[in-house]
């Protein structure tokens, strides 16, 4: 995913956990809930809600590179980076001199 849809979709994440947060504040004014409190829940919501969908479109943007020998735990996450930042990257989870391999 490139940077500019990488924007686009962190921008729309906002967006949706801000209107996520004015969703559970309007849920709760019905109940008669006093407003600080309604304030402090609509901002919490927004505030998870926001972590959770930033994360998301972190993944997205996301490229990993991992070794393909078996129980070799190396591995390589671009969150950015050139074509050839990739490719070195590529080619390092290819082929690394020392495979780090997991304990049973
Ligand atoms: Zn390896």
């Amino acid at each position: 995913m490139n940077s500019t849809k990488l924007r686009l979709a962190s921008a729309a994440a906002t967006v949706a956990a801000v209107v996520c947060g004015v969703l559970v504040a309007a849920g709760l004014d019905p109940y008669g809930v006093p407003f600080a409190l309604t304030v402090v829940c609509g901002l919490s919501a927004t505030y998870t809600a926001s972590e959770l969908l930033m994360r998301l479109v972190e993944r997205l943007g996301t490229v990993t590179y991992a070794c393909r020998v078996e129980d070799c735990t190396f591995k390589a996450e671009l969150k950015a980076g050139s074509a050839v930042d990739h490719r070195r990257w590529q080619e390092a989870a290819a082929a690394h001199p020392a495979h780090v391999l997991r304990r049973p």
